[in-house]
């Protein structure tokens, strides 16, 4: 696992444990959600799938990283 996660202190190397809480009164933008959204890093999506959208991000930035390096 990599340290850069996204929510590195709700990370507590086997799951997620979402302290990071705070609603913002939106529901999650995610389909099929209807968990109450808002963390630290946005009001729109619930701690869970903000993590996966952090994630996901970090993950295509390494991606970028990778073929640019090989060239
Ligand atoms: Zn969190
Ligand atoms: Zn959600």
């Amino acid at each position: 696992m990599s340290d850069d996660l996204a929510h590195p202190r709700c990370w507590t190397g086997t799951e997620y444990v979402h302290t990071c809480h705070q609603p913002s009164g939106r529901t999650c933008v995610e389909r099929n959600c209807n968990e109450k959204a808002g963390t630290p890093w946005g009001p729109y999506w619930c701690p869970h799938h903000d993590a996966n959208r952090l994630n996901r991000i970090t993950d295509s930035l390494d991606d970028l990283k990778r073929s640019n390096e090989l060239g």
